[in-house]
């Protein structure tokens, strides 16, 4: 039998798992890191490749946030969120000697491909919502890239024109309220005591304090308004929603379904289905590991270490 390793780098741990589509995850664990550092990152990697030893992968399916050029696997432009991990390829966090076939994507593009093998032939719209905002495409079980890999960025496309300023360079966009650092800068901005806090307790204090209350419904506004554009471009089946945040029900899932259908025609609203992510925070683990396998089935074209 063959199992895959899946590594989904998020924007303070990475998360990974061994397993293969058909009999789920093998195993499955979560490295935080504190310091933001490109050695930082390596050490993680090590460490994951070491435990990995005790089972007998045939690859590696990585997912990063930042655009990744397609073919290459290399992290394109700015990295706002990491602003060191750019300009570089994911597969080269891995230590020299590994010859494993190494495949690297875009973290919500493997979530949404994960998910789609769920809803097998069906137009997937996933969505990631953390220290960012993450956005794929799966339509007929392809991840699609656009013509230069920039497809799905809905995190920076802009809701408020003049609006805040996004990591981006931009000002306005979805990501500058909706994802947990937007909504923790635009906290600092007000001098809230409540910018530091953990997001947990900061959710969970929302029905006593209005400050927090308004700011987390304007930031599933953005994304409503967001998402119901491209449902208006995508006509897609599904939006699927994941990632840490959405692990705690930062956002309302039915909610944001009756908001976009209330922005989309008629005759077009009653096709869109808002559900959250199947494999929860493990859905960039698996995506990774379904890349990995349909790769190593198709023999396609891998990033091969040179040592
Ligand atoms: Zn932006």
């Amino acid at each position: 039998m063959n199992l895959f390793l899946g590594i989904d780098i998020g924007g303070s741990s990475f998360k990974y798992g061994i397993g293969d589509s058909k009999r789920g995850l093998q195993h499955f664990a979560i490295k935080r890191f504190t310091e933001k550092s490109l050695e930082a990152f390596q050490l993680v990697m090590r460490e994951i490749l070491d435990e990995s030893q005790q089972w007998d992968i045939q690859g590696i399916g990585i997912g990063s946030p930042g655009t990744i050029s397609q073919p290459g696997g290399k992290i394109l432009g700015t990295n706002p969120n990491l602003p060191f991990f750019s300009d570089i390829s994911p597969a080269e966090l891995v230590p020299q000697g590994v010859t494993l076939p190494i495949y690297v994507e875009n973290d919500a593009n493997l979530m949404t491909l994960a998910e789609s093998t769920l809803r097998p032939g069906k137009l997937c719209i996933g969505l990631t919502v953390g220290s960012g905002i993450g956005c794929g495409i799966v339509y007929h079980d392809q991840i699609f890239h656009g013509a230069h890999g920039y497809a799905a960025e809905l995190g920076h496309s802009i809701v408020y024109p003049a609006g805040d300023a996004c990591n981006c360079g931009q000002q306005g966009c979805v990501e500058a309220y909706s994802s947990v650092d937007g909504i923790r800068r635009r906290l600092q901005r007000k001098n809230s005591p409540y910018a530091g806090m953990a997001l947990p307790n900061l959710i969970a204090l929302r029905n006593r304090i209005p400050e927090l209350d308004i700011i987390l419904r304007e930031g599933e506004d953005a994304l409503i308004r967001a998402l119901a554009n491209l449902c208006v471009v995508m006509d897609p089946d599904y939006l699927i929603l994941g990632g840490g945040a959405m692990d705690l029900y930062i956002y309302d899932v039915n909610r944001m379904q009756i908001q976009i259908q209330h922005l989309l025609p008629e005759a077009h609203a009653n096709s869109i289905k808002c559900e959250i992510a199947s494999y929860g925070n493990r859905a960039g683990v698996m995506g990774g590991i379904i890349l990995c396998e349909r790769n190593h089935y198709r023999n396609e074209t891998c990033i091969q270490k040179d040592n």
